[in-house]
């Protein structure tokens, strides 16, 4: 099967016993497997690529991404099934996004195919790698550096793709509970023409002062609002925001419309196509922050939650902007949040039927 990758095993494995002790407390992200895809492209083609020991890279101190920031990621994730074997969760939307991303940086394509039967060789090798529980599942990095030794700012002309594991327990290791949020009317994240729909290093660089603001407000995330009107609702940090309304016996959840400055998260479009499968209708729209507010306060939303790969869904319990503050369902895990987190939750782990073929069978 992996006919464009050597394959040579680590010599420095762990032992099954090291791995259990590893893989004994799960945080989210310390933890990596025993190897790594590497594949170079150069002379404008992609060429044999390697499965070989996780390890450090070596890099050329002029190597273009450090200074210039041509530097892609993706992230998604493989779950044990009940039938003992690996699946992953629509690798081929996060390649297919990889590459608009990369096109975005001016970064080469790499075939959906290649970057899919990448991550198969590598969960293969370290299944046993793949945690159990429900709520647990392997978290796959593949990322793309720009790895020119030149100084001119140009498109490089040479790449690395990089794949890595790494097993992750639940994110929230206390369980989903709701956290506060602060609307950052100080920052942007992204802007029209920007980068913001492209999973790019330096988007998450340019938050990370915005994040730390709203810890200084006490606050769990930040909330980003568009960069033009400086007033609808955009992301909480790397995640999607959902809205919940409950109206006349009907539930609707609504998310901010991709706007050319929105991530379109993959979550997100799972949970539209759930929302649906659950009887709820959904809609795609601007909403501003006087909305997100009269909403709450007039009853008709009842639920706020954010949604992406790594934790999933985590419900929105408290709101804090410059003028005003709230809190929504009084700070507690809303009915609706929680049927769509079960619902894309029991998908991944086999234990709702893949209706719409979402899963894709590794080993
Ligand atoms: C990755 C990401 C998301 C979530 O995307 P998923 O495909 O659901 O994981 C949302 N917003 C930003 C800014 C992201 O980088």
């Amino acid at each position: 099967m992996t006919t464009h990758l050597t394959v040579t095993p680590s010599t420095n494995a762990l032992s099954d016993s090291a791995r259990a002790d590893a893989m004994r407390v799960l945080a989210f992200g310390r933890t990596f497997t025993d190897h790594m895809v590497t594949i170079p492209y150069r002379d404008g083609a992609w060429q044999q690529g390697e499965l070989k020991a996780y390890g450090p890279l070596s890099l050329d101190p002029s190597a273009s991404s450090l200074h210039y920031g041509q530097a892609i990621f993706e992230g998604f994730k493989a779950f044990s099934q009940p039938d003992g074997g690996v699946a992953t969760f629509r690798p081929d939307q996060n390649g297919a996004r990889f590459n608009r991303s990369a096109a975005r940086l001016a970064m080469p394509d790499l075939p959906v195919e290649l970057f899919m039967e990448a991550a198969d060789a590598l969960i293969t090798l370290d299944r046993k790698w793949v945690p159990q529980n429900v709520g647990e599942s392997l978290y796959l990095r593949p990322l793309m550096i720009a790895t020119d030794p030149f100084l001119g700012v140009r498109p490089s002309l040479e790449y690395l793709f990089v794949l890595f594991a790494s097993p992750a327990g639940a994110y929230f290791p206390q369980g989903v509970k709701p956290v506060t949020v602060w609307i950052s009317e100080d920052y942007v994240r992204a802007a029209p023409g920007g980068t913001g729909e492209a999973k790019c290093a330096g988007n998450y660089a340019a938050s990370l002062v915005a994040q730390a603001q709203a810890q200084e407000k006490g606050c769990d995330q930040v909330v980003w609002i568009d960069a033009v009107h400086r007033k609808y609702i955009e992301e909480m940090g790397g995640m999607n925001l959902f809205f919940v309304y409950q109206e006349n016996g009907k539930t609707t959840i609504v998310t901010p419309e991709l706007s050319g400055t929105l991530l379109a998260g993959i979550t997100r479009l799972s949970l539209l196509q759930i929302a649906k499968d659950l009887g709820f209708e959904s809609e795609e729209r601007k909403i501003s922050i006087e909305q997100w507010r009269d909403d709450v306060a007039s009853g008709r939303m009842t639920e706020a939650f954010a949604c992406g790969t790594a934790a999933v869904i985590t419900p929105v319990g408290h709101v804090k902007a410059k003028s005003f503050e709230m809190t929504i369902n009084n700070f507690e895990n809303g009915p609706v949040t929680m049927a769509m987190r079960d619902g894309l939750l029991g998908i991944q782990h086999g234990t709702t039927p893949d209706t719409h073929g979402w899963m894709h069978k590794v080993c």
